[in-house]
């Protein structure tokens, strides 16, 4: 009753596709839930890089404002009021703009630097004169100036010389014009005054929450020199850069404004903040599925090897069976049907009837026993007792079995080893060594039985001159429906329980039992049991 390998095969099928469909299943919910949060982070960051903008368009209208209306719009005020007198620019202009009635605000003052006129084709320069290409530069600008339109002044940004500029001039009606170059480093404290002035970000947005600390603000003006920045860190996915365009008569073109948000800030300002990548979760709960299907498929595959061997269990016993009892069917008949001619020939009749019938009794002992080790209802009857007259009870009842082998047991038992044990689980386990001894070992070898005291224990060693066992498989011989490969090859007859049965019951007297190299090729099987106290001597029953 071998397994079939093509219907394993149609089993396998389906219940591989069904594991494969389960762990793409697991994929590709772990990839839809990622691309959800990652389209959820998307859109929280558009909302958030829209906020920003709106905080550079306020920062843009503050700094612009204040620049140009507060500063630019009052100094050239002063400056055409100072021009409209008899004696015009002439003369230290900074302390009569600071004298003048009304006086310049020192505050405006910060932003002035060179003043000049223009004489409709003349440049001339009330302090230290401009490198020559900016004066040229400015020349061709001012002579191209049409008439003053509506706005108050006009602002000019250069940036020759490698080097940014910045000229506000006021043009009169007669051609002529009055200016000054604008302090850029002076710019600085202006954009800071504006920064500080209130939060960029309208209240509403941020339930009041939203202050400029979560706000990053750089600005650069139009040749890229940075002249303000509210902190040094920047949250670029989260940040926009707007351009100050002509925002009061352009007094900053070319300037730009970079603004960012603090990311711990996105939780006041777009519902349910900014979505943590769940990446590492999925992970590892697709790992997690992977590896309950890998352990599930494992187990199944576990559980069909169990189930091909108790096939093959049953059909080795069954073929075991059949060997003695075809013998003891065949001398059976040969007596009953009196064709023994000698009475040495009906001797040896009746010694093999009697061989396989202890064979026999053997085999379904330990097929008896398995079937209880598995349902957990072995039952011992422990008696403490000297082990050297049971062992030598048990090779004597054996030498039968040896009849037409060519194989001698030798014992060397020590007396008066005691232990505490059950005399019938004992001779089950010895039966079971001395049989696996004969029957993978040579013909005409010497099997040796020995009982010793070693280790603190009774020990008792069936040594044959066999093929010994492999170093690899010196455990896996004592489970159960395990055989050598090289039985089924030579074909010897066997279920693969009598050692699982052996050490379970070993294990059960509370000892151990294992194999060993013996001298030669052969193997040693050891059986260790606890030596009997002093006193120990009533141990009853027990399971
Ligand atoms: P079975 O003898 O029915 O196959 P066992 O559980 O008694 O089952 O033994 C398991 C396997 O261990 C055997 O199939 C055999 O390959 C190996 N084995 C057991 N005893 C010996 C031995 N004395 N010498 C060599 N191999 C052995």
């Amino acid at each position: 009753m071998a397994a079939v390998p093509g219907r394993e095969a149609s089993r396998t099928l389906p219940i591989g596709a069904l594991f494969a469909t389960s762990l793409l299943t697991a994929a590709l919910l772990a990839a839809e839930a990622q691309r959800a949060v990652t389209y959820h982070r998307r859109t929280a960051e558009a909302v958030l890089r829209d906020y920003a903008s709106l905080a550079a368009g306020e920062m843009i209208r503050r700094s612009a404002t204040e620049l140009g209306y507060r500063g630019c719009y009052t100094l050239i005020g002063a400056l055409a009021r100072e021009a409209e007198r008899p004696d015009g620019l002439e003369g230290d202009v900074r302390a009569r703009l600071a004298r003048a009635d009304p006086p310049t605000p020192a505050e405006a003052m910060t932003l002035l630097g060179t003043v000049f006129q223009w004489h409709g084709g003349r440049l001339d320069w009330m302090g230290p004169p401009l490198p020559a290409d900016v004066q040229s530069w400015l020349s061709a600008r001012l002579a191209a100036a049409g008439p003053a339109g509506q706005d108050a002044y006009v602002a000019l940004q250069s940036n020759g010389a490698g080097e940014p500029r910045t000229f506000v001039y006021s043009p009169r009606p007669d051609g002529t014009a009055c200016g000054f170059e604008l302090s850029l480093p002076a710019v600085t404290q202006w954009l800071r005054q504006a920064f500080e002035r209130g939060p960029l970000l309208p209240a509403s947005l941020g339930h009041g929450r939203v202050t400029n600390a979560a706000v990053s603000v750089t600005v650069r003006d139009h040749g890229g020199v940075e002249r303000f920045r509210s902190q040094l860190h920047e949250w670029p996915a989260l940040g926009v850069e707007v351009p100050y365009g002509d925002v009061y008569s352009g007094v900053l073109r070319g300037s730009t404004v970079r603004i960012s948000l603090d990311p711990a800030a996105a939780s006041d300002l777009v519902i349910g903040g900014l979505p943590r990548s769940r990446l590492p979760a999925l992970v590892a709960l697709f790992v997690l599925t992977a590896g309950l299907l890998f352990t599930a498929a494992r187990q199944l595959r576990r559980e069909r090897a169990l189930a091909r061997l108790r096939t093959e269990f049953v059909a080795n016993v069954s073929h075991e069976l059949r060997t003695p009892l075809t013998q003891i069917r065949m001398f059976a008949e040969t007596l009953r049907l009196d064709r023994v001619r000698s009475s040495e020939a009906q001797r040896r009749s009746l010694e093999i009837l009697d061989k396989e019938a202890r064979r026999l009794t053997n085999l379904v002992e330990n097929a008896l026993q398995f079937s209880r080790s598995e349902r957990g209802t072995v039952l011992l009857a422990m008696e403490e007792q000297e082990l050297a007259p049971l062992v030598d009870d048990v090779v004597r009842d054996f030498t039968p079995l040896l009849t037409g082998t060519g194989v001698v047991v030798r014992t060397r038992l020590e007396p008066g080893v005691r232990a505490s044990v059950d005399p019938g689980a004992l001779r089950q386990v010895l039966l079971n060594l001395l049989d696996n001894a004969v029957k993978y070992g040579p013909r005409q070898q010497e099997v040796h039985v020995d009982l010793a005291v070693g280790n603190g224990q009774a020990r008792i060693t069936v040594t044959d001159q066999g093929p010994g066992i492999p170093l690899r498989d010196r455990v896996r011989i004592f489970r159960r429906f395990e055989r050598l490969e090289r039985e089924r090859q030579r074909a010897v007859a066997g279920a693969g329980i009598g050692l699982a049965v052996t050490r379970d019951l070993v294990v059960r007297h509370g000892g151990r039992c294992f194999v060993e190299d013996a001298e030669g090729s052969g193997s040693r099987f050891v059986v260790e049991l606890p030596l009997s106290m002093a006193g120990d001597a009533g141990r009853g029953s027990q399971a």
